[in-house]
């Protein structure tokens, strides 16, 4: 599709630049035979003049002049055919590099197009197959248990919390794709206004309480006062991903602590498991998840959480960066414009 795309885009570089160099060629060639038909015109004069002057001088006996021999038109002629064969030559020579060039810009037009589309192509296809798990695990389950016969009341409950554990997954996922959607479309912009950041970090840790209580993990608030300009909605969302990751994976040590700082920093701090320096650079991505397997199936995720952080950031104009170790844990810290 993109070789017969950069093949059309080349195709009309050509026709730009011929038409443009026919059209040259065309004034050139009109002006330059107009001045050799009035250079042809002199010369008949005056060659008309010096015959009846020879014929003049023979008829009074005198012998005739030596003169300079005037240019015989067959040579305007020549001149003529030269300067068509140079316009020709010249053209097919800014046909040959115009369709090389034409065609190298062409390539590199589609480029970032190809890459976008190829992105575009790989986050469709892992949105499809994370929605795809739960489907058919939720498909699955009911379909064994309407063919259950003495299905049980304990049992059909068992059987609903699954489905529902299922759905509540869906919903997530989905509500992460509209997030991304929102935070990396670039006609959307958000509203930032002065806000008090330790209050808002406080109300995060609070929505993320329940997770905390449930993997037994303390969080430890070290909260000052800071005014930054932000958007309230986006920085609870951004201070909840990271908070909700820390507990999430902060493994046997089951304490983390939340820092902001008076400049208008938030820091995230946990003693877990840590992410190994290769895989740091790709956290950010869509849909990555770090390769520690045994984490990876036991804890619940769909790997957008950074990269909807990373994307708030892009929108705040904050500045998001990782230290980690591991083994030894993370520590995740996001500078905010002050107000
Ligand atoms: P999710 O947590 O849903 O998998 P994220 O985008 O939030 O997705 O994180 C991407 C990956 O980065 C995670 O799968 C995990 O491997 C790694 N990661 C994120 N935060 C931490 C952390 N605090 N400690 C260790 N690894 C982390």
């Amino acid at each position: 599709m993109f070789k017969r795309a950069r093949l059309k885009l080349t195709a009309w570089y050509l026709l730009i630049i011929m038409v443009i160099s026919l059209s040259f060629s065309v004034a050139i060639y009109t002006s330059v035979n107009s001045e050799l038909v009035r250079i042809d015109r002199a010369q008949s004069e005056r060659q008309a003049r010096v015959d009846s002057m020879q014929e003049f001088i023979a008829q009074k006996g005198f012998a005739p002049p030596q003169g300079p021999q005037m240019p015989e038109n067959i040579t305007i002629e020549q001149t003529r055919v030269k300067i068509i064969t140079m316009l020709g030559l010249i053209n097919i020579s800014i046909l040959v590099l115009s369709g090389l060039g034409g065609y190298f810009l062409a390539g590199q037009t589609l480029e970032p197009i190809s890459k976008m589309l190829a992105e575009q192509k790989k986050f469709v296809s892992n949105a499809s197959h994370e929605l795809r798990t739960p489907l058919t695990s939720l498909k699955t389950e009911i379909e064994v248990g309407l063919r259950d016969k003495k299905m049980t009341l304990e049992s059909a409950q068992k059987l609903l919390k699954s489905n529902l554990e299922d759905v509540n997954g869906m919903e997530k996922l989905s509500d992460y794709l509209l997030d991304l959607n929102r935070y990396e479309n670039i006609d959307i912009k958000l509203e930032t206004k002065t806000i008090e950041l330790g209050t808002l970090v406080i109300s995060a840790i609070e929505n993320c309480a329940a997770l905390a209580h449930e993997k037994g993990v303390q969080i430890c608030k070290h909260i000052s006062k800071t005014y930054i300009k932000s958007d309230d909605q986006a920085t609870l969302q951004l201070a909840m991903i990271l908070i909700d990751n820390a507990i999430k994976y902060s493994g046997k040590s089951k304490k983390i602590d939340v820092y902001v700082n008076k400049d208008g920093e938030l820091v995230v701090k946990d003693y877990g498991i840590g992410i190994s320096e290769k895989e740091t650079p790709f956290i950010f991505d869509r849909f990555y998840r770090a390769d520690i397997s045994r984490t990876k199936q036991k804890v619940k995720g769909y790997g957008l959480g950074l990269s909807i952080a990373k994307s708030i950031t892009n929108k705040l104009g904050a500045k998001i960066k990782v230290e980690s170790k591991i083994g030894k844990g993370s520590t995740f810290s996001v500078q905010f414009p002050t107000a």
